[in-house]
């Protein structure tokens, strides 16, 4: 990738007052900053409108060097619409494990399936035809839209959102609906038409690259002579957020079990919290309970199986949205017979080897658990590899 040159940029217009035609020149300048400081991204090779689609998804919520990574591992193993459509979703998940926000990858499948069975594998290209997709969201399609198709619609994502707070010195909060329609009205009447791929992906650019949310480099902006925030000096008070929500910490317990040398893996419910993912049978920490006690109680109550002698592996941490979690791992030792297996918080259930288990895609805690165990001699002497 492209290291960004963050000196002065001596063709921007610095000095220009702000109160004569506010915004000529302006996208002119931001696409000349783009054409010659664009990152060279994978999906930029093409704009192969498969490709712009999945890299969409993926970035959601994900860092670019983290996304580029899944992105080109992806692509290997599913090249194309058909190629997704026709995969198994516990291959699908594997290739996610670890982005996070799961029910993305679980679209992606189901939206490949209906485009490559009625559509004959092609993206509609317009929004309307993609937003009819599912789990494909406004943001996706005007994304695609104009990305891939070049139709002329603006895309509104978090950088874009501070880079026009800051253009226009929004001072309301930005996810309100004021602040949303006037962000919407400003990008449409910057938008040249016929250039919406790269006008979005340079506000999207500049955002990031630029326009970060602390320390702005307002000497390397384009936009530098447009802004209203840097003219005032409130850059670092743009856009206006509300608090963040307080953390939640959660206490949660689960239980490792091997049986003739194979390991017990549940897969979770479609409709639950990291759905269709697998894990080890456990749960919450109730109040007035130890870890070892909540991993008994929660065989009994998940899997109908008696357990007990919890021996500590260790305690993992992780989070998600606003919660904080740790969960500590034990091996358990099996009371009943494996065969009076009954699930109740699980759609299937696996006596799986140890290279079964790796194939499998696990949530962010019990995911380190696995990579842990994978570490432990002592506990792979023991198990089927
Ligand atoms: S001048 Fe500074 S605050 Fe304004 S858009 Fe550029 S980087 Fe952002």
């Amino acid at each position: 990738m492209n290291t960004l040159n963050l000196q002065t940029d001596t063709t921007m217009p610095s000095n220009r007052p702000l109160a004569e035609a506010p915004d000529e020149g302006l996208a002119d300048a931001l696409l000349d900053w783009f054409s010659r400081h664009r990152r060279d991204l994978p999906w930029r090779r093409t704009y192969d409108p498969y490709h712009v689609w999945v890299s969409e998804v993926m970035l959601q919520q994900t860092q670019m060097e983290r996304g580029v990574a899944y992105f080109e591992r992806w692509m290997e193993r599913f090249p194309d619409v058909a190629a997704l459509a026709e995969a198994h979703e516990d291959e699908i998940m594997k290739h996610w494990e670890g982005l996070g926000y799961y029910s993305r990858a679980r679209n992606l499948h189901k939206a490949a399936r209906e485009v490559h069975e009625r559509l004959g594998g092609r993206l509609p290209d317009t929004v309307e035809g993609l937003q009819a997709r599912p789990g494909v969201g406004p943001y996706t399609a005007r994304a695609v839209a104009s990305i891939a198709f070049g139709r002329d619609v603006c895309v509104i994502d978090a950088n874009v959102e501070r880079v026009a707070s800051r253009l226009y010195d929004i001072d309301v909060p930005v996810k309100s609906r004021q602040a949303r329609a006037e962000i919407e009205s400003r990008c449409a009447a910057l938008l040249p038409s016929g250039l919406a791929r790269d006008f979005n992906q340079a506000m999207m650019e500049l955002g990031s690259l630029v326009c970060a949310p602390r320390n702005p480099a307002c000497v390397a902006c384009p936009l530098a002579g447009w802004c209203r925030a840097r003219a005032l000096g409130v850059q670092e008070d743009r856009p206006v957020t509300a608090a963040p929500p307080e953390p939640v910490y959660l206490t949660m317990a689960t239980g490792v079990l091997v049986h003739d040398g194979l390991v017990l893996a549940q897969k979770r419910m479609p409709d639950d919290i990291w759905a269709n993912l697998w894990e080890f049978p456990g749960g919450i920490v109730e109040d007035g309970e130890s870890p070892q006690q909540a991993v008994i109680r929660e065989y009994l109550e998940e899997t109908g199986l008696a357990v007990n002698h919890p021996e500590p592996i260790g305690s993992f941490k992780h989070s998600f949205t606003r919660y904080r979690v740790t969960l500590y791992a034990f091996a358990v030792n099996l009371l009943s017979d494996p065969s009076e297996i009954e699930l109740r918080a699980a759609q299937e259930h696996r006596w799986a080897t140890w290279s079964q288990i790796r194939s499998l895609a696990f949530p962010a805690g019990h995911r380190k658990l696995v990579r842990h165990l994978d570490a432990d001699v002592k506990f792979l002497a023991g198990v089927r590899p």
